[in-house]
């Protein structure tokens, strides 16, 4: 193609970097393709991620509220019954809307959107195996790859999606099955978990860490956590591994293994000649489950893309490997969200969708890594944003925290919600806020003041002196930040 007839840019993928690279770039003026294969946009998070998710989180907590905490609000209820069909369809009206929410701003900013696979051909150029059959050669000044993860596979269990499941799968059953084993207490694995139990199966988490919540959460608050959603009915395997799965029979046998090893465990497996081995006795040892869904992480995913045509490749764990500027070695392809480095979160590839582009057209942009916040959206809400206590702890810096328990603030207490706390850590000299940390009921828009003030360098004390609104469950954020400089009043 001529330089007249190249786009400015040409974006692979349609998720949330994608898409926003592409809103972003015709918002700038550049003339600019999309191409997506799914057939809808939104990629992973609109259509089988963050926004199912939360419908499904949304309503079987409504569902579980009115099971089991009405009465002493002074409510009472009939028969209440689930319809998980219906339920299921007020999550796919929500998906729907939001994707073709995501088509309606391509058009109103001249994104040109082309519905198939995309495999490079060469720098410039890219073919199209279009969803409607046929081929499409597009070709651009610029690159954006973004094609996202996928979920890990577990080694020894075939993905059917009925049986053993990943995410996709959880939000899309039938019925509700009598038992589940979640691998994986990370943060999939604990909101499908919370889904599923809440709805009314038994279901058992199987973590190989000793603590729950996956990388990043803070010890103290996994823990809290874990004991709140326990309360709630989920078991808990920690510092156990999944060994393999036998599906053959009516339910899926996984065998497990204590993940700490050492003696102990090599003594009490050994069969040592004796008619009953200890091991397969043990109940422990086994468990039985109609569902296994496998939550164990997501890898990048960019199969099919014809990297080997352009001579880019991946790292040890499949990421593209990018620059300061998101450029790969060819400067004019550049790499965002999930396929390459950093958390997997939409928030994420958002912001580093805007930043490329910036890049691109101006030739600097931003993000603060260190200023990007996670929320586990069971209930309640785990947030954090900065670095945890362990983190600290081991770059050596001297720190305080001040942690506040939302039992002691009047808006949770009132609203009989009240488990979990707020821990503020900060600099101990500078009293500079390093991270926050929060389990407890909205903690997730919480962490959005978090968030800012670790953007703007806030000490502690700038947080304590700020007024907030009374009653709110914000003022046990204020709280804990007065206890990380002086005291707090209420506790
Ligand atoms: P993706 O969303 O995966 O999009 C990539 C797109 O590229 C896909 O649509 C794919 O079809 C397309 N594609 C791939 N290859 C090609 C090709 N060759 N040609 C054309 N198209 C191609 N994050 C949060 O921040 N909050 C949450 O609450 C949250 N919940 C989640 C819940 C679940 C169950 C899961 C699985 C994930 C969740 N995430 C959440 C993570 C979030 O979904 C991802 O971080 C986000 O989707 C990453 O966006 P992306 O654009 O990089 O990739
Ligand atoms: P994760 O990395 O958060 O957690 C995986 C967990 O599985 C870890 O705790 C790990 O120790 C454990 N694990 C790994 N191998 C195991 C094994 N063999 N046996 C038992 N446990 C094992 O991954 P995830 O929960 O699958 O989520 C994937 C990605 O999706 C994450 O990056 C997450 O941030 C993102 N996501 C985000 C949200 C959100 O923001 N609310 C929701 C869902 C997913």
């Amino acid at each position: 193609a001529t330089e007249a007839e190249q786009d400015d840019l040409v974006v692979i993928g349609g998720g949330v970097a994608g898409y926003v690279a592409a809103i972003k770039a015709g918002q700038d003026g550049m003339k600019v393709t999309c191409i997506e294969k799914r057939g809808t946009l939104g990629g992973t998070c609109l259509n089988v991620g963050c926004i199912p998710s939360k419908a499904l989180l949304n309503n079987s907590h409504l569902y579980h509220t009115i099971l089991h905490d009405t009465k002493a609000r002074g409510i009472e209820v009939g028969d209440v019954k689930l319809n998980l069909g219906t339920m299921m369809k007020a999550k796919e009206t929500a998906v729907s809307g939001l994707t073709k929410g995501i088509e309606f701003l391509f058009k109103k900013n001249n994104v040109k959107y082309v519905k198939g696979t995309a495999s490079f051909a060469n720098e410039r150029e890219v073919k199209v195996n279009l969803a409607d059959g046929g081929e499409q050669t597009v070709s651009g000044k610029n690159f954006i790859i973004a094609t996202g993860s996928e979920a890990t596979p577990f080694p020894g269990l075939e993905i059917d999606e009925k049986r053993i499941i990943t995410s996709t799968g959880a939000i899309a059953l039938e019925k509700v099955p009598e038992s589940m084993v979640v691998i994986g207490g990370g943060i999939i694995g604990l909101e499908m978990a919370s889904v599923w139990s809440r709805l009314g199966s038994k279901v058992t988490i199987v973590e190989f860490l000793g603590q729950i919540g996956g990388p990043g959460m803070d010890a103290e608050i996994a823990k809290a956590s874990q004991k709140i959603l326990k309360k709630q009915g989920m078991e808990f395997k920690v510092n156990t591994k999944v060994m393999g799965g036998d599906v053959s029979g009516d339910k899926v046998k996984l065998q497990l293994e204590s993940a700490k090893g050492g003696k102990e465990e090599t003594v009490r497996h050994n069969h040592s000649g004796e008619s009953q081995c200890n091991k397969c006795t043990d109940e422990n040892m086994q468990i039985d489950a109609e569902v296994v869904l496998v939550a164990i992480g997501r890898r990048p995913y960019t199969a099919g893309l014809g990297l080997e045509n352009i001579g880019l490749e991946t790292d040890d764990k499949g990421r593209l490997v990018i620059d300061q500027e998101y450029r790969t070695k060819i400067p004019h392809i550049r790499v965002i969200g999930d396929c390459t480095f950093g958390p997997m979160l939409a928030h994420k590839a958002e912001e580093e969708a805007v930043a490329a582009i910036e890049y691109i057209q101006k030739g600097h942009g931003h993000v603060n890594y260190g200023a990007i916040p996670s929320v586990m959206y069971t209930h309640p809400e785990v947030a954090w944003v900065g670095q945890n206590e362990q983190e600290v702890k081991a770059s050596g810096v001297k720190y305080k925290i001040g942690s506040f328990p939302f039992s002691a603030n009047s808006r949770a207490k009132t609203n009989q919600d009240s488990d979990g706390l707020v821990k503020m850590i900060a600099d101990a000299e500078t009293d500079r806020i390093l991270g926050v940390h929060i389990v407890g009921p909205g903690a997730g828009e919480m962490i959005a003041e978090a968030t800012l003030a670790i953007e703007y360098g806030a000490s502690s004390e700038d947080i304590g002196r700020t007024s907030h609104a009374h009653p709110t469950l914000s003022e046990a954020f204020k709280e804990a930040a007065m206890a990380t400089y002086g005291k707090a009043i209420h506790y």
